[in-house]
């Protein structure tokens, strides 16, 4: 390549739009699924979400969660259960940011944020505590001196938990269930999560990503064939209903 035929590539790319960000100081905009640093949740009237259940512990497949329940003080309970989150913490140097533990959740108390800059210079700010994860009383993530929240990262915590479920029935779409937080109320669910509108005369197949002709025949009824409304049919289980997979 010639001396000006490499200088033309470089004027012909000057003139396009940039995609580049001055980061750190220009940030893009994160997904609204993305998962960051986890909080612990509280309800509205700011009790804690976490009972203490260990279920999170149990599901990490990077074994970095630690936690001890503890039953509530009659005269002040922490939470709405028997018992709370006495202990919770998380190895932020295991961690991998799958949010199975957001998913095992029975009570949407532990979600996950938006930032992903925190770094630390120690092994024990690296393992966060319940003191630390817990939201503060108006319900906002506490921000600790080495991590760098910006607008928006304490929006949509785990959004992903508040769509409708792709292996779920259509017509729960735009439905919540899910608790209200401190601080944000009921969060809005994500939308555009199921799959699309059912045809006519169709019905869900497994879990929700194909299509059948729905039977309707008294025989078909009889059988146990005839759709529940649900997703699956009315008679027994089978691995095309999506339980036995
Ligand atoms: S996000 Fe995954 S790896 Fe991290 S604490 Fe939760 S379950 Fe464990
Ligand atoms: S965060 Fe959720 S799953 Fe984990 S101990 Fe608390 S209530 Fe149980």
């Amino acid at each position: 390549m010639g001396y000006f035929t490499g200088f033309k590539v470089t004027l012909r790319q000057m003139w396009k739009p940039r995609v580049t960000v001055k980061y750190p100081e220009q940030k893009r905009p994160k997904p609204v699924r993305f998962h960051g640093r986890h909080v612990l949740n509280r309800y509205e009237d700011g009790m804690e979400k976490c009972i203490g259940c260990e279920l999170c512990a149990g599901v990490c497949p990077a074994r970095c969660i630690h936690v001890r329940g503890r039953d509530n003080p009659p005269d002040a309970p922490v939470s709405p259960g028997e018992r709370y989150g006495f202990v919770y913490e998380i190895n932020y140097l295991r961690c991998i940011h799958c949010d199975l533990c957001v998913e095992a959740c029975p009570t949407e108390a532990i979600t996950e944020s938006k930032l992903f800059e925190f770094s630390f210079t120690s092994r024990q700010d690296a393992i966060y505590t319940r003191a630390e994860l817990l939201v503060s009383e108006d319900g906002a993530p506490q921000q600790l001196p080495w991590e760098d929240w910006r607008p928006g990262d304490d929006h949509d915590t785990s959004a992903w938990m508040r769509a409708t479920s792709p292996s779920g029935s259509a017509a729960e779409e735009g439905i919540v269930h899910w608790s209200g937080e401190r601080g944000y109320g009921v969060r809005a669910p994500e939308q555009g999560q199921a799959p699309a509108a059912v045809p006519a005369g169709s019905r869900l197949v497994g879990r929700g990503a194909l299509t059948e002709p729905a039977p309707s025949t008294p025989a078909a009824v009889a059988a146990g064939l005839e759709p529940d409304g649900d997703g699956g049919s009315s008679g027994p289980l089978t691995p095309e209903d999506g339980a036995l997979q």
